[in-house]
């Protein structure tokens, strides 16, 4: 593991490398404990570069077996080599091949970056800096080489052998050994690299594409999980058609292939035409997934495949430019989801997880630009803000030039880029090109970090028709960026009269307005709207044109007639979680000792009415009456944060809104019971979200564990089971019923350790300050693995970051526990520890007693020895 050696890494001191590697090849003999690895380069001193500039390669903790330029084995005068770093004193050729021989040891490589064994299948992690722990390298994705890879092991150890690109060769050797030969004609970064091989199962595809190609599909997973991997494979086949369809982006090699791992760092990776994923975004039927895994399944393998263009055809420069490929794709996996599913619902919640992952990095310590300008350690920066953030940004784009010009400036991109290594600046250019705007002062949105705010009132003088909207911008400060400059906003929004209809104006001045969207460029606009017949409530950030936060004075009364009327669907539903927020804050202030909550009441009639109205989507009326999160309700309360008032008053909301509405709830409950077979299809994952947030009201009422328990004991699918445990374990936590439910979800997935991780969350989710001491018992438990990142997420990481009563324990003992564990993961897995650790980013909104053990556990942690640079990165940042 490398430890911190402090440097810092600025995006002004960008360099070209002197040298190129156009030529890159392979050849592996595989080991567990000594996997020999033979790189020859094609090295080329670029252009105008002195003959004596030294060879400097990257390493990361490598052995350096043998050294040799054009056949010739180099003196221990002509080069340096450590473990993380081999020079070449002065080459003096202009081009010339390089020759090197590394050993390395996978299976004990439980960092999981490089070349490593999980459950004896060899697979790769390059992203972003692991090709370095495989061999030497310029490993910068600036530096596009085409690779050929030879792969060497025993055919009973690993009968399947796969790289990047396209096969070429295979054969038999002797001593049961063989060997597969890959070629990637494409030029690709080194972190595209990829190795995979071992025995597994195969499901196999094929997809033709637009210009008649056809390709080979196969999704390999473990062998016996075949058939768990169909909806996978035709996600992946509507991501391609939809790649065609919507961006004209065919696919280029032959074959596609994706791999399931059960370790694995990550999501999922975009290997050049070999991805590979966490078997958790794979493996799927009704038994073992819920609806929201298959959701993610179909965006996951889409992003993955997307990036083909978006990142591998075109890549990034230098990791700065992360969000060049993160927020883009992000953007495109976002779109292929509004279209295969529901584009409202869809949209609520990429706003809902913005809101929970992004908005907090803001606020907080952590909070830097989507395009960063310095980092210690870049395996922290693939973050909520580069991914979410910048693919909010992309949307900006599009909102601001509208559909076609943003898909000529795509157009452009993709024509003009093809083939290198681009940044923000190439990007940006495109659409400044193809539309003749100036982009520069909507850059900012890449350049500084912060969540900007917009305060807006209005005014309507009926005797003059005149409607006048009073709009201020200002962005907080965030870490070393004290001073913001203005930012340009597109504020869409739409005047709203009676019955819902849209007001019209005859002139409107202040601001730039077209198309339904206010510029917002300068610190105060007054936009005055004339000929205005009616009194309009005004529905602003339609659609959630820009990631802000708005403060707008707008009266309870309109903000009611919104939640009814809005004719945009998310601004309707936004109205509705903004009541919902205000009434949970006003019971929070109550559960402190302040005055008892003004319209609870009314706002639970009108729950009842959102939950019956058939002119809504089931997904969109589920995702209306889940009340704002705990983490949430602390983010607009913003101060003085004690976590069990947030829960006491988050209950007191629920159970006014499921007393007052106990009929209609019941008997909607009833009527959506699943009839005839599972289906995984949005509509019908609609109408389960919607029967299981009944579920969760119900259950706060007398007979509630009961019927629980029944809706528990009457699933036939994973969703509706988990729903019903949820709701059984975190509101009736000491129930026999929940007992019950435990034991027999325990005995029914035994052994199948994907499951066993929903049962891992939803314990460590468990409301209250018990449940520290259950995790540490559950850290016990056969199922569970500290080496393994899955089950570290499940259990640790929704404890830390998603049970706020639990964690956040006024005695400290929650993050007295998450100091410890922490360390324990580090030792093995030091990006798995940094990530965790992010976890405590808010604890300065915390009251003080709170606020003060928090500060003693990140100590403990910034004190141990040796710590890892992702770690020590996180949690000096986080002190600071
Ligand atoms: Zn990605």
């Amino acid at each position: 593991m490398r430890t911190d050696t402090g440097q810092v890494f600025k995006l002004e001191d960008y360099r070209p490398s002197d040298y190129l590697i156009p030529r890159t090849s392979l050849d592996f003999r595989l080991s567990p404990d000594a996997t020999r690895v033979t790189a020859v380069l094609t090295v080329e001193r670029r252009e105008g570069v002195a003959a004596s500039a030294p060879l400097v390669l990257d390493g990361d903790g490598l052995t350096l077996l043998g050294v040799a330029i054009d056949g010739q084995p180099l003196s221990q005068a002509d080069y340096q080599a450590t473990p993380d770093q081999l020079t070449i004193l002065a080459p003096a050729k202009q081009r010339f091949e390089l020759r090197l021989e590394t050993e390395i040891a996978p299976s004990s490589n439980e960092a999981l970056m490089g070349l490593y064994r999980s459950n004896n299948v060899y697979c790769t992690q390059c992203e972003a800096e692991g090709f370095r722990r495989i061999t030497y390298f310029l490993d910068r994705p600036d530096i596009l080489s085409v690779y050929t890879v030879r792969i060497e092991a025993p055919h009973n150890e690993a009968p399947l052998l796969l790289s990047n690109g396209n096969p070429v060769e295979n054969g038999v050797l002797a001593d049961g050994r063989h060997y597969a030969v890959w070629h990637d004609p494409f030029p690709k970064p080194s972190y595209l690299f990829a190795l995979v091989a071992g025995a597994l199962g195969k499901v196999a595809d094929s997809f033709t594409t637009m210009s008649g190609r056809e390709v080979a599909l196969g999704i390999y997973v473990e062998p016996g999980k075949e058939r768990l991997a169909g909806y996978a494979m035709d996600a992946l086949k509507r991501s391609m058609k939809w790649d065609e369809d919507a961006f004209g982006r065919e696919y280029d090699l032959d074959v596609f292939n994706i791999v399931a791992v059960s370790d694995f760092n990550m999501g999922a990776m975009e290997n050049k035409g070999l991805n590979i994923f966490n078997d958790k975004y794979v493996l799927a039927d009704e038994e073992t997934a819920t609806d929201a895994d298959f959701a993610n399944i179909e965006a996951i393998i889409a992003h993955e495949y997307f990036h083909n263009w978006t990142g591998n055809r075109i890549t990034c420069r230098d990791w700065f430019q992360l969000c060049l490929k993160e927020g883009l794709t992000v953007y495109r996996d976002h779109e292929f989801s509004a279209d295969q599913r529901s584009r409202a619902v869809k949209r609520i919640a990429e706003v809902r997880t913005l809101r929970a992952h992004q908005f907090p990095e803001d606020q907080g310590p952590l909070a830097h630009p989507v395009r960063p300008r310095r980092y210690r350690e870049i395996n922290n920066f693939y973050t909520a803000t580069v991914y979410e953030k910048g693919s909010e940004v992309v949307r900006m784009i599009r909102t601001i030039l509208g559909p076609e010009l943003f898909r000529a400036g795509m157009d452009l991109y993709f024509e003009r880029h093809d083939g290198e290594a681009a940044t923000i600046e190439d990007f940006l250019k495109v659409f400044e090109d193809v539309s003749g705007r100036d982009l520069a002062q909507f850059a900012l949105w890449y350049h500084q970090a912060g969540t900007p705010n917009l305060t807006v009132s209005s005014s309507y003088n009926a005797a003059a028709r005149a409607f006048t909207l009073e709009i201020e911008q200002s962005v907080p400060p965030t870490p070393s960026e004290s001073r913001k400059r203005l930012m340009h906003i597109p504020l869409a929004f739409g005047l709203v009269g009676a019955g819902g209809k849209p007001v019209a104006w005859e002139t409107v001045d202040g601001a730039t307005v077209e198309d339904g969207v206010i510029h917002v460029r300068k610190r105060r606009h007054t936009v005055r709207f004339s000929g205005v017949s009616e009194r309009p409530s005004v529905s602003l950030n339609r659609g959630f044109s820009a990631p802000i936060t708005l403060s707008a004075q707008q009266r309870a009364d309109d903000q009611f007639f919104l939640a009814s009327h809005d004719g945009d669907s998310f601004s309707r539903w936004q109205a509705f979680n903004t009541l919902l927020t205000d009434a949970l804050i006003a019971a929070f202030r109550h559960v402190l000792g302040g005055k008892e909550p003004a319209f609870a009441a009314r706002l639970a009639e009108l729950a009842g009415r959102i939950a019956v109205d058939e002119a809504l989507e089931p997904a969109y009326r589920a995702l209306a009456l889940s009340l704002p999160g705990e983490a949430d309700i602390a983010r607009d309360i913003g101060k003085g944060i004690d976590p069990d008032a947030i829960f006491a008053a988050r209950e007191m909301l629920a159970r006014t809104i499921a007393a007052a509405n106990r009929e209609v709830f019941s008997a909607l409950y009833d009527s959506l019971a699943d009839k005839g077979p599972f289906t995984p299809d949005a509509a019908s994952a609609g109408r389960r979200a919607l029967r299981n947030i009944l579920l969760d009201y119900l259950s706060l009422l007398p007979e509630g564990a009961a019927l629980a328990a029944r809706h528990f004991n009457a699933a036939t699918n994973m969703t509706d089971r988990a729903a019903a445990l949820t709701v059984l374990a975190h509101r009736h936590a000491s129930s026999r019923e929940a007992e019950e439910a435990l034991a027999a979800f325990e005995a029914r997935y035994r052994g199948d350790a994907l499951v066993l991780d929903k049962w891992f969350q939803i314990q460590a989710g468990v409301p209250g300050r018990q449940t520290v001491e259950k995790v540490r018992a559950l850290m016990q438990h056969p199922a569970f693995s500290i080496a393994n990142p899955n089950r570290v997420r499940s259990l640790i990481g929704t404890f830390s970051s998603a049970n706020q009563t639990g964690f956040h324990r006024a005695d400290g003992q929650g993050y007295r526990f998450f100091a410890e564990t922490v360390l324990e993961v580090e030792k093995r897995n030091p990006q798995v520890a940094a990530r965790l650790a992010t976890a405590m980013r808010s604890w300065r909104s915390l009251e003080t007693v709170r606020q003060d053990k928090a500060r003693q556990a990140l100590l403990q942690i910034a004190n141990a020895e040796n710590l890892s640079a992702d770690l020590r990165d996180i949690v000096e940042r986080t002190l600071a």
